[in-house]
């Protein structure tokens, strides 16, 4: 296994415009990166250049310390793990699993089974080494091995068609395991699979991966994808980095606006708002000395803390997460005093059975129409709609179209400098 260095990659194609743009990232050996962002921010790209597919306009790509810009794909020893797979439909499960131990056999024209030459290259195979089990010994023990940890050993002779989709994914694993690759690199692997089978091959790339404990760079759309596999997720905008971190810290403490609305689902809410000092603010609670932000939903009372990061922008855009809101009718008097209680009006209810989602709408005037339009194109969305998506307990009984007590966990708000983005709390 190996580590991962990117320094100041950039990649221009021949339009010249950097498709990656500047971007440093170190990546541990063992470790389990996720590369998420919206179509087009050059995710793939950056893949690609690290497997060799691509070439790097400028910056430094080091694994294991040492240059590979220049290595040609085959002596960098990664696998690539495909979206549609790149199984061949003729060949046995067996067969493809085996396929790259025999194409490495030939091209360094050895001879028996061996492992020699299963890296592809000469330079990749003094890196080399047994991510797991399934190394050494011959070719039929190293596939073997590898179809028992995917448990795909009663299903060796067939043939892919044969097989379910999160089986094929499973072979393509497989794949990347005989080699006795120094990382994986997945690009969108699932994004061909319904989402039952989705939910499950996630959970198994995990668990594989943690198993192998092989360096693993993951490219992904899904913010979802992201947040339950990665030991670290990075997210990406035309072709720049905009935060490196755990799931949990993306999403509590993102550090612009488009990391804020890019992480979590429900995505955030966004609210314009200026900051009232002073006043004895709605709800009461929130132990601000007064301090209050005052949006198209009401004014929200806010900490002296928060109030300060506040001060001296003349407007804000807040962000609460839709998880921040409950039914004031069930949350209980310590909870309360960490909020704010304001009263609202429900457009419309959507019950999931285990929450429900409340919808309050707002009337933008022509100054926040035009935030929110710049905040759409920030966020590479169609549009932001005038809304505020609450995500309330199942057990509460608000009905839409009638005036309803609402709780806000004001301590958790986040306050962004709109024209920058740049989260101020
Ligand atoms: P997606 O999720 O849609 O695959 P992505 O984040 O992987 O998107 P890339 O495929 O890396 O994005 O593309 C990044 C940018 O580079 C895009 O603007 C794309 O149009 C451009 N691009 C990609 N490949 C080429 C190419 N071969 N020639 C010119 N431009 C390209």
């Amino acid at each position: 296994m190996a580590s991962i260095t990117l320094n100041n990659i950039v990649k221009k194609y021949d339009d010249g415009f950097p498709a990656v743009n500047n971007v440093s990232l170190d990546i541990a050996d063992g470790e389990f990166v996720i590369l998420v962002g919206p179509s087009g921010c050059g995710k793939s790209t950056l893949l690609r250049m690290i497997v060799g597919l691509e070439d790097i306009t400028s910056g430094e790509l080091q694994i294991d310390g040492t240059r590979m810009n220049e290595a040609a794909p085959k002596d960098r020893n990664l696998a690539m793990v495909f979206q549609n797979y790149a199984l061949y439909p003729h060949l046995t499960v067996y067969e493809n699993i085996a396929f790259p131990l025999r194409l490495a056999k030939k091209s360094s024209g050895s001879n028996g089974d061996s492992t020699e030459g299963a890296n592809g290259g000469s330079n990749g195979g003094s890196r080399g080494r047994s991510p797991g089990g399934a190394g050494g010994g011959s070719v039929d023990d190293r596939v073997r091995k590898a179809a028992e940890m995917l448990e795909l050993t009663e299903h060796l002779e067939r043939k892919p068609a044969n097989l379910s989709g999160g089986q094929r994914q499973r072979v393509a694993m497989g794949r990347a395991i005989v080699r006795q690759a120094d990382a994986f690199l997945f690009d969108e692997p699932l994004s061909n699979l319904d989402a039952k089978l989705r939910g499950q091959m996630r959970a198994e790339i995990a668990q594989l991966q943690r198993r192998l404990g092989v360096t693993s760079v993951y490219v992904t759309h899904d913010q979802t994808e992201a947040m339950t596999l990665g030991d670290r997720v990075a997210v990406l905008k035309k072709g720049e980095l905009q935060q490196v971190a755990s799931p949990r810290e993306l999403y509590e403490q993102p550090v612009n606006l488009f990391v804020a609305g890019f992480i979590g689902s429900p995505s955030m809410n966004f609210l314009p708002a200026t900051l009232k000092e002073g006043s004895e603010g709605a709800g009461g609670a929130g132990g601000s000395g007064g301090a209050v932000l005052s949006s198209p939903i009401g004014d929200i009372p806010i900490s002296a803390e928060k109030a300060a990061v506040a001060k001296g922008h003349e407007l804000l855009m807040i962000g609460l997460r839709p998880e921040f809101f409950e039914d004031a009718q069930l949350v209980d008097e310590a909870k309360k005093g960490k909020g704010a209680v304001f009263t609202a009006e429900l457009s419309h209810l959507e019950w999931l059975g285990h929450e429900q989602y409340g919808y309050i709408e707002f009337e933008p005037d022509e100054k926040v129409r035009r935030l929110l339009s710049d905040l759409a194109a920030e966020m590479d969305a169609d549009e932001l709609r005038p809304q505020v998506v609450t995500t309330l307990s199942a057990e509460s009984r608000v009905r839409p179209g009638q005036p309803t007590e609402l709780w806000v966990d004001t301590s958790r708000i986040h306050i962004f400098d709109p024209e920058s983005g740049e989260n101020l709390t």
